[in-house]
This record gives C-alpha cells, sequence and structure tokens, in this order.
C-alpha cells in the first residue's frame, strides 16, 4: 500500500495534489509521503515483535537525511557501505550502536572512521579485511565488533545484477570456509566476534531462498558453538522484494513466520537490512512531457527526466509503472517514455501502453523511492533533481534541487591553462 492515489482524476501525495508541488519545485523532482515510510518501516520491524532484533534500514536504497532521520525517530539503525554513508548517518542522528557495516571494498580510512564512531559491528568480506581490521583496530587501541559475511551459496531467483548470494558472486566468504575463518578471528587480539551475517540478494519474491540461507546459518551458529565461538547476532541482510508490476512478494509477516520459528529456540538477536521494501513504494519521480515524436517504428514521449535520475530502467531494465499526474482521458498508445540524454539507453519506459500525453502534461514514475535518487548522477552535467516529503496535507523539501554552479563546485583550471 502507498499514498498516492487519485481524487477526481487528479493524482495525489497524502493529501496535496502533486500538480500543486510541481508548481513549487518545478519538474523533475522526487516525492516521497511520510505514511508510507512510517508503515513500512513499522510494518517490518513489527512483523518480528516478540523477537529480539535490530531493523537496520539499508541505506544506500535511499540516504536521504530527512529519511533516515524518520527511521531512527522509529528505533531503526542503518546497513552502510561506505564512510560517506557513515556520515549521513550520523548527521542525521542514528545511534552508531545501531550501525552495521557491508561492503567488500573497505577502505582503510573508512575502517578508521567506523571504529571512531563505535559502530555496532562490521560485516568482513575476506580474511584480509579481517587482519587489516585488526591491525587498524590495534593501532587505534580499539576492539573491533564483527561477523562474518558467508555466501550460503543460495539461488535467490532474482535478476543477475542484484542476486548475491552465489558461490559464484563477489561477496562474503564462502560458507564452507567460514569455520576456519572465525577460529582466526577468534583468536586475533582485537577483533570481537559477535556475530553471522549474510545478505542474499534483492528483490526477492519468495520466502523459500531466505528459509534455505537461515537453516544453512543455522547450522554454521551450531558448529560455531560447538568450537567455543558463540555468536549473539544473527544478521540477515535484507532482500525483501516489491510490486513494482506484477510480482507478488511475501508480506513482512510472512518472511518473520518462517524466520522465527527456525530461530526460537536460540538467545539470538536477529538484524535484518531492509531497504527497498520499505522505501521502493513511498516515493515517486514526476516528470513534465517535452514532446512527443513518432517515427514509422515507435512513437516516443520525451520527458524532462532521465536515467541520470533514475538508472534503474537502463541499467536492469527494470519496470515502473507510468502514471498521469492528471487523467485526461485522451485515449492510449504504445510508446518509449524517455528523457534527454544522449544515449539510446535512455529511457524510463519502453512498449508501454500509456495515456496520450501532450506536452506540459505531467507523469510520475512509480515505485521510485528505493535505488532512485541515490542511483543517481549528473551525466550530460544535469543539477540533480529536489526530493520533496508529502506528510499529510503539507510538503517539505528535503533536498534542493542542485544548480549549475554546484555542478562545478570543486573542480580547477590549473594556471598553465589560464594563462597559457
Ligand atoms: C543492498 C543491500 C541490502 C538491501 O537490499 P534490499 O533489497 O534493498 O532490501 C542489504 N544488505 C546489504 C549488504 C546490501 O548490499
Amino acid at each position: 500500500m502507498h499514498h498516492f492515489h487519485y481524487k477526481d482524476g487528479e493524482m495525489y501525495g497524502e493529501d496535496v495534489p502533486v500538480a500543486t508541488i510541481a508548481e513549487a519545485v518545478g519538474t523533475p523532482f522526487y516525492l516521497y509521503a511520510h505514511a508510507t515510510l512510517v508503515q513500512h518501516f513499522k510494518a517490518f520491524d513489527g512483523a518480528f515483535e516478540g523477537a529480539r532484533h535490530l531493523t537496520c534500514f539499508s541505506m544506500k536504497s535511499n540516504s536521504n537525511l530527512a529519511i533516515l532521520r524518520l527511521f531512527a525517530g522509529l528505533g531503526g539503525g542503518v546497513d552502510i557501505v561506505s564512510g560517506g554513508e557513515l556520515f549521513r548517518a550520523l548527521q542525521a542522528g542514528i545511534d552508531p550502536k545501531k550501525i552495521v557495516y557491508s561492503g567488500v571494498g573497505k577502505r582503510e580510512e573508512d575502517l578508521q572512521f567506523a571504529l571512531s564512531s563505535d559502530i555496532l559491528m562490521f560485516n568482513v568480506e575476506s580474511s584480509q579485511e579481517l587482519m587489516r581490521l585488526n591491525e587498524i583496530a590495534g593501532t587505534m587501541k580499539k576492539k573491533a565488533g564483527i561477523a562474518i559475511r558467508v555466501n550460503p551459496d543460495v539461488d535467490p531467483k532474482t535478476h543477475p545484477y542484484i542476486s548475491t548470494g552465489l558461490r559464484e558472486n563477489k561477496f562474503g566468504i564462502d560458507i564452507r570456509e567460514a569455520p576456519e575463518q572465525y577460529t582466526v578471528a577468534a583468536g586475533l587480539k582485537h577483533i570481537r566476534v559477535l556475530g553471522v551475517s549474510c545478505h542474499i540478494g534483492s528483490q526477492l519474491t519468495e520466502v523459500g531462498p531466505f528459509v534455505d540461507a537461515v537453516a544453512k546459518l543455522m547450522g554454521l551458529l551450531g558448529e560455531l558453538e560447538k568450537a567455543g565461538i558463540p555468536v549473539t547476532f544473527l544478521d540477515l541482510g535484507g532482500g525483501l522484494g516489491i510490486t513494482y508490476d506484477q510480482e507478488d512478494p511475501p508480506h513482512p509477516r510472512e518472511y518473520a513466520g518462517a524466520i522465527k520459528q527456525m530461530v526460537s529456540r536460540s538467545n539470538i538477536t536477529l538484524i535484518f537490512e531492509p531497504g527497498r521494501v520499505i522505501v521502493g513504494n513511498a516515493g515517486i519521480l514526476v516528470a513534465k512531457v517535452l514532446y512527443t515524436k513518432s517515427t514509422a517504428e515507435k512513437n516516443f514521449i520525451v520527458v524532462d527526466a532521465a536515467m541520470n535520475d533514475l538508472m534503474r530502467p537502463s541499467l536492469y531494465n527494470s519496470f515502473h509503472a507510468i502514471q498521469p499526474v492528471r487523467k485526461k482521458g485522451k485515449g492510449k498508445l504504445q510508446a518509449d517514455i524517455v528523457g534527454p540524454i544522449c544515449e539510446s539507453g535512455d529511457f524510463l519506459a519502453k512498449d508501454r501502453e500509456v495515456d496520450a500525453y501532450e506536452p506540459g502534461d505531467l507523469l510520475a514514475v512509480m515505485s521510485a523511492g528505493a535505488y532512485g535518487f541515490s542511483m543517481s548522477s549528473t551525466y550530460n552535467s544535469r543539477p540533480r533533481v529536489a526530493e520533496v516529503m508529502v506528510r499529510g496535507d503539507h510538503f517539505y523539501s528535503i533536498r534542493k534541487r542542485e544548480t549549475y554552479e554546484d555542478l562545478v563546485r570543486g573542480e580547477e583550471i590549473p594556471d598553465f591553462l589560464l594563462n597559457g
């Protein structure tokens, strides 16, 4: 469920017409519904009520400070993948003791930053990283809490680019080698073994692969206990899918139902790193139609948003529903919705049955709250767009549209070029 709906043919975000916001901030812009963000966070977090757990929002899906702040207020932590994300999380007021740090390529300065911030746990992805972390923690006179991210070799049955838990993927340590790595970790002076973690992929639409992964992880937990290396955290990562088109993903309640009984016997704190399932359907990208054109083969609707603003269609060929901001009832046609960027891969929708839009019309690219703005760039020197949060009958700018000045900030022309 989300809070974008029609009243008399007019799209609203909560109680505000989307067209009113467009008039105020210009286009394109991302719009997030506060009520949906809250509802989705609570639906996920609440599903695990009764089990000791911590919901660490995966902030790579959406790292806007206002959204992080909202989740912090609901008791959430975050899953970070870089020093930059740690900086954002701290700026937003996330409790460092609710931060877990994942990623195969953590840099030395990022490890230092995370250690000095006293985050909860590093999800270590290689033996070299483990050694490096131990070394750095030593020089800082700290002890680093870790989980080893294991690769359980289960097929998440999702797009290959967002599948991460197969043996062929770059992530984690093969679960068969994990016991050995844990023995090493337990012997390191500046490492404290806290947990086991995994993340098998994104946009999963079945519970099965999660259940398979948990079964394997519980096996590992038992082995570790026998080896005298008990752990307290079981981090199951993110990955629960959402409905973009016809998908029918499990509700967090079903997911929780399947998982809870598998871990009920142990005194374990579960950690989750959901991203998409919380913010995906809480956001839309609003764009304006610039031109329409037809070739012998195709109809094109050219809008002012492009692949730099929303990369998912170009990158994964993903589906985002396209909906009119004002229903005009002028019929339908088959068309590609494309942006102004000089790439044939610059499309938001392909061969889609859409309204017969005319220049000046507004349209909404639905389900754009996750991996939307956070993946955006300034390619073609297009300033990054504004972000707005609507709550009841008020809306708030949560990120200003970038200016041309922002585009060149930090660039320098060496003297020899100026005086040549
Ligand atoms: C991307 C990612 C997530 C979030 O995935 P979603 O599918 O958005 O829930 C969680 N954990 C890790 C380690 C990730 O890389």
